[in-house]
């Protein structure tokens, strides 16, 4: 496949660096506050991408920190009258609460900045000892940006310009405006760790390029997080991993697009945050799954109400397609239980010619899909080829001249698809109804057939205590949920 870097702005082809093992690092959330739509993006993306990756044979390690000391966490604990500990705990929580719900799974690791204080002191040492970075008089340790030669080659820019219009803050005490913080020296009532220079605490940069040497070591796959982390925080953390190494710190940037509300980024401080548990209260998961993985990650998208009713309504569609396919094979396709099936249907007998043309679309949608996704992670392209599949399947299914087995492997194909895209929930329409409501469904059956009508509306009636609806179709019957 190939991958966009944005270190190189090209796309070159992607091999890992460890064989058939992917190595990702992805910048996770500062848990001051509920975690917002857009930072749900990367989150999705990360996932996706560890899916894609999976289908191709490779295994993967995800690592996503949680950045748990912050200048926002300590400001947000002091007007509250509570410890940074306690108001990171919370976030984190809420935060892994949230994301579950998107039913992506979690990354392999979600390490914590400060379960890494050993790791990052021992990073600023080296830093200090190789001559990149210097402790300043009141105890702060900063990275002497001069010091390393290739500094602004992520973010695009020149040293000598960004020095204009730079100037120390107050409260800073650094040699050189453009110098950034490795560890911060304590202020009174401040969280702070023991370290060679005094009581403190890291800065934001340092703790990404100590967790991800530590898990990933050097040179790894693939770093990601959203376009707005470039600069400083990965221009920041290539000179701290590279100035610490003497090699290169990753293989590929990967960086998606913001989500924007009328051009601008959704962020807290611009206050234009739509929170992802809000939303999860408005639309199903895998609602909001597919309004990210419609558009190519690189994109930027802007945040609308109406996009997100086309992807409820897409979503729509992807269901009624998996529930025509369950009627009509008998089944779904998940593999850790076979439900009952859901309806009951004579089978139809199919016609080589029908079978035949939908194999065809089988093969061209499976490989357009590989396709649009080995080409940078093309998941709205990739979209494109489910619902091409879907409607064949769905006129193959009004013609009803294809075998059940032939209708199967359509679901197959649909269904791993949607596996790697994230939207597996649309598969699972089997669920919606207990085996035990399918049971009273084909003994209503049987009894209409030995024409029991008595019997057959007790059973009807059982069905509906029950939440359920049974329909008669041709050739057999259909469980939905009853309409009220
Ligand atoms: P933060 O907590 O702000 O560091 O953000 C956590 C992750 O969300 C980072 O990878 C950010 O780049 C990403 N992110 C923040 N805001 C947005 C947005 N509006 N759209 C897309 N990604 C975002
Ligand atoms: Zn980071």
């Amino acid at each position: 496949m190939r991958l966009y870097d944005s270190l190189t702005q090209n796309k070159r082809e992607f091999i890992p660096r460890d064989g058939d093992h992917v190595t990702m690092y992805f910048c996770g959330p500062t848990v001051y506050n509920y975690v917002h739509l857009g930072n749900a993006r990367p989150y999705v993306l990360s996932l996706v991408a560890k899916r894609y990756f999976e289908s191709l044979g490779w295994s993967v390690t995800l690592v996503e920190n949680i950045t748990d000391i912050d200048d926002r966490i300590i400001a947000k604990a002091q007007a509250e009258g509570r410890t940074a500990k306690e108001v990171a705990e919370e976030f984190a929580a809420a935060y892994i609460e949230d994301t579950n719900q998107l039913g992506l799974g979690r990354p392999d690791m979600e390490p914590y900045a400060t379960d890494h204080i050993a790791e990052i002191i021992d990073l600023v040492q080296r830093l200090i000892e190789n001559g990149h970075a210097y402790v300043a008089v009141n105890g702060d340790v900063y990275y002497k940006v001069a010091s390393f030669d290739t500094y602004g080659k992520l973010s695009k820019q020149r040293i000598e310009e960004m020095r204009h219009g730079a100037r120390i803050d107050p409260g800073e005490d650094k040699a050189d405006p453009l110098d950034f913080v490795l560890w911060k020296a304590a202020k009174p009532g401040e969280p702070a760790w023991e370290s060679p220079w005094g009581l403190g605490r890291p800065g934001w940069h340092i703790e990404c390029s100590a967790m991800g040497l530590k898990y990933l070591g050097e040179g790894f796959d693939i770093h990601g997080g959203g376009r707005d982390l470039i600069f400083p925080h990965h221009e920041n953390e290539i000179a701290q991993s590279e100035g610490a190494l003497g090699t290169d710190f990753v293989r590929f940037w990967v960086h998606n697009g913001m989500l924007n509300t009328k051009d601008e980024k959704m962020s807290k401080s611009v206050g234009n945050i739509f929170l992802l548990r809000e939303a999860l209260r408005e639309y199903r998961p895998e609602v909001l799954v597919c309004f990210f993985v419609s558009s190519h990650y690189r994109s930027p998208i802007e945040f609308s109400k109406e996009s997100l009713a086309k992807a409820g309504r897409q979503i729509e569609r992807l269901r009624n397609v998996f529930r025509a396919l369950a009627d009509y094979t008998g089944s779904t396709a998940d593999e850790v239980a076979p439900r009952a099936p859901q309806a009951m249907v004579d089978a139809p007998a199919g016609s080589a010619s029908g079978d035949e043309a939908l194999a065809e679309a089988v093969e061209a949608a499976r490989r357009g899909f590989e396709q649009a996704m080995a080409e940078d992670l093309n998941t709205g392209g990739a979209l494109g080829e489910v619902f091409m599949l879907a409607r064949e399947v769905n006129s193959a299914l009004g013609r009803r001249d294809v075998s059940v087995a032939a209708m199967a492997s359509a679901r197959d194909a649909l269904t791993d698809m949607v596996f790697v895209l994230g939207l597996d929930a649309v598969a699972r329409v089997g669920e919606e109804v207990p085996e035990e409501v399918l049971q009273l469904a084909a003994d209503r059956r049987r009894a209409r057939e030995e024409r029991n009508f008595a019997e057959a509306d007790r059973l009807r009636d059982a069905i509906a205590a029950r939440g359920f609806e049974v329909r008669d179709v041709p050739g057999g019957f259909k469980v939905v949920p009853r309409q009220v």
